[in-house]
């Protein structure tokens, strides 16, 4: 895919969005790496300040600069915080494809940025055909061997996401594009549905309960068979123009005007597709139909509890605490509607964690580029999650599941990781097996 675009307001941060900060520090205390750094350098004002300097060209983009930047897990706690409105998202990520433009990166590391992110997170093909390698790695015995080994280890950047890779799901969720899911009883939404890009490989599983736990709500579900990567880890990486390219295939594939709604079980994700209307805004060609687009895409749960859903559950017996996804809450502002969907089935005891709302240092691929920072903030959450002695811990983002699983494994005892919509799902399929 080509990376030459047109240059857009999205490639640099803007003076109007850089001036709503007043600098008042209301936002320190929501920034995981000020509260575990403490450094004004790295907190959302002292992020934004650099900004300004650059912008106001009293600065360069300093190797210093750069860091900090990068240290920021564009998680948007901060935006929730503000009081003046800032939208630190769209700054940081423009302050990333600013740096990008002009970054100079050693050959290794751009050769498999290139080949990450412009040949397999948008390629179907690619991505089936590293998920079958990894499947054979996991299971063939391999994987076993050369983690038990240290072999692994020997390997730098690739040996650090080998030991972070989550199960391979086949078959893969692949196999349902295309596909129109009908109602369960009378239709009352049609919606098309997104399965993302490594969520096809890593949580197929998850995309099918997804479809039926709407065909359980009276919804026709479509899988546009031309839809590809949302272009959010992308963007958050300052590849602005790749993650404008995959918008366009989006738009190309999916008519809004035929649907109610575009589904998302990703946090992560819908965030950024509800964005494609800012990302598009200077493509003459794109910018309505961006809009359209972006004004019908809805989180799942978002979605479930803006309608009067189905109650038709069976019992689950389980003490549960919610971690809110990042860009589901703090991006998107969608924070009762995953509680109210789980505390309506019987048996879930839901307990509240303290700072809930924190990210969980997943922040898309920050995990593997940021691991000391990440381990850091993911310990702290488990610490919340650990007061509340729940036994399952239930979120609503793809990456926030694998992080807070590592997290279980690092510090937990053993609570089980899963998606809200999975919670659902087991809760229709308890009544439909007490066959009432
Ligand atoms: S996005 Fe998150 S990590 Fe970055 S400055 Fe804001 S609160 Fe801090
Ligand atoms: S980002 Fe908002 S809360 Fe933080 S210093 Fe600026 S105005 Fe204050």
């Amino acid at each position: 895919m080509a990376a030459s675009d047109i240059t857009s307001r999205a490639d640099a941060p803007q003076q109007f969005d850089l001036d709503r900060c007043v600098h008042c520090g209301l936002c320190l205390n929501a920034c995981p790496t000020y509260r575990q750094l403490g450094l004004e350098m790295d907190s959302p004002r002292g992020r934004i300040f650099q900004m300004v300097q650059v912008a106001e060209g009293l600065a360069e983009i300093t190797p210093s600069y750069i860091r900090h930047i990068d240290l920021c897990l564009a998680c948007r706690g901060c935006e929730t915080a503000c009081p003046s409105g800032v939208q630190y998202g769209r700054l940081v990520e423009a302050a990333r494809a600013q740096i990008e433009s002009g970054r100079k990166r050693p050959w290794p590391e751009s050769w498999i940025r290139a080949f990450a992110f412009r040949w397999l997170l948008p390629s179907r093909n690619w991505l089936r055909l590293v998920g079958w390698a990894l499947a054979w790695h996991q299971r063939s015995g391999m994987q076993e061997l050369a983690r038990s080994t240290g072999l692994v280890d020997e390997f730098g950047e690739f040996g650090k996401a080998e030991r972070l890779s989550p199960v391979v799901e086949t078959p893969f969720f692949y196999s349902q594009y295309g596909k129109v899911f009908p109602a369960e009883g009378e239709r009352r939404r049609r919606v098309a549905m997104l399965g993302g890009c490594i969520a096809n490989v890593f949580f197929a599983r998850l995309n099918e309960a997804t479809v039926r736990v709407l065909t359980k709500n009276g919804c026709e579900v479509v899988i546009p068979d031309g839809q590809t990567c949302c272009g959010a880890l992308h963007l958050h990486s300052g590849l602005a123009a790749d993650a404008r390219a995959l918008a366009r295939r989006n738009l190309d594939a999916i008519a809004a005007a035929d649907f109610d709604a575009i589904i998302t079980n990703a946090g992560g994700c819908g965030s950024t597709l509800k964005e494609y209307g800012h990302l598009l805004a200077d493509d003459p060609a794109y910018a309505d139909r961006a809009r359209e687009f972006a004004a019908k895409v809805r989180d799942v749960t978002e979605f479930l509890a803006s309608m009067e859903w189905n109650r038709d559950f069976g019992p689950l017996p389980l003490r549960i605490t919610y971690q809110d996804s990042c860009h589901l809450a703090h991006g998107q502002k969608v924070r009762s509607g995953p509680r109210q969907l789980l505390q309506s089935i019987p048996g879930i005891e839901f307990r509240e964690m303290a700072l809930a709302e924190q990210c969980c240092g997943s922040a898309g691929i920050y995990n593997l580029l940021e691991p000391e920072m990440s381990a850091a903030v993911l310990k702290a959450k488990m610490r919340n999650v650990q007061e509340t002695a729940a036994q399952a811990i239930v979120t609503a983002n793809p990456g926030c599941i694998l992080q807070l699983r590592a997290g279980v494994e690092r510090h937990g005892r053993g609570q089980r990781v899963a998606h809200v919509v999975e919670i659902l799902d087991e809760a229709y399929r308890a009544k439909a097996s007490r066959g009432s």
